[in-house]
């Protein structure tokens, strides 16, 4: 059977990475988290103290950034270390918009991406993921949830997973990362023409990988004709 590429994005938190790792697993697809991949350069940056503005040294910086998923657990490697929990608190979480918003960095990972998927089987989730890095994908899906709704269920995860926060906190970290995903200059997070929408303010996972799963037969179906 032909394999398809299968994008997803959204806003932060709409739950784009329980839905692609779950339709991966349907479907013997590879899941690649690409936020994960911008937290990781975040993560080095903030170690090594780069400063965005200087061009030269961030240029240095990703030439010195290796980033893979560890074939076990798909946990995040940075330079071979496995920095998947690191990735997740706040203070990545509050620098990953402004890392992100650099044309350099986004190069450097868009390549990366791409290479990734040449071969297509892949379920990757992100912000530019069918605007950008597969414009071409046989399917993209534009996630979408009330944003009370998305600020509570993440904050739920980071409480089930001991990292301190407060509402507030993670609703304030949202809003922030939501407007400068979608204002910045290049590739901002927006909604490609041709992706199916999906709001799961209403359903819970196992009826959003239903649905989800539902439109990836039938556009394999129409792929395998
Ligand atoms: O998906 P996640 O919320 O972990 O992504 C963290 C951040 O990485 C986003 O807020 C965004 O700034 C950036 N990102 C991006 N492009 C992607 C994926 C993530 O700019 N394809």
């Amino acid at each position: 059977m032909k394999q398809i590429t299968i994008a997803i994005d959204g806003y932060s938190s709409c739950g784009k990475s329980t839905l692609a790792k779950g339709l991966a697993a349907k479907l013997g697809y590879t899941y690649i988290d690409s936020g994960a991949m911008y937290r990781a350069v975040t993560l080095y940056f903030l170690r090594n103290e780069i400063p965005l503005k200087d061009a030269k040294q961030v240029d240095a910086a990703l030439e010195s950034i290796t980033i893979r998923f560890a074939s076990a657990n798909n946990h995040t490697l940075l330079n071979g270390e496995d920095v998947e929990e690191e990735i997740r608190q706040m203070p990545v979480s509050n620098l990953v918009s402004p890392v992100s918003a650099i044309p350099a960095v986004r190069r450097a990972m868009v390549r990366l991406q791409q290479a990734m998927g040449k071969d297509k089987g892949i379920v990757m989730d992100g912000r530019d993921i069918g605007t950008v890095v597969f414009p071409t994908a046989e399917l993209k899906i534009f996630l979408t949830a009330d944003p009370e709704v998305r600020a509570q269920r993440r904050y739920d995860e980071l409480l089930t997973k001991g990292v301190p926060s407060s509402l507030e906190s993670v609703r304030a970290n949202l809003q922030h990362r939501d407007h400068i995903d979608s204002t910045r200059e290049d590739s901002p997070l927006r909604q490609a023409e041709d992706a199916i929408v999906i709001d799961n303010t209403y359903l819970n996972e196992a009826q959003q990988l239903q649905k989800a799963l539902e439109i990836a037969q039938a556009v394999l179906k129409k792929n395998n004709r």
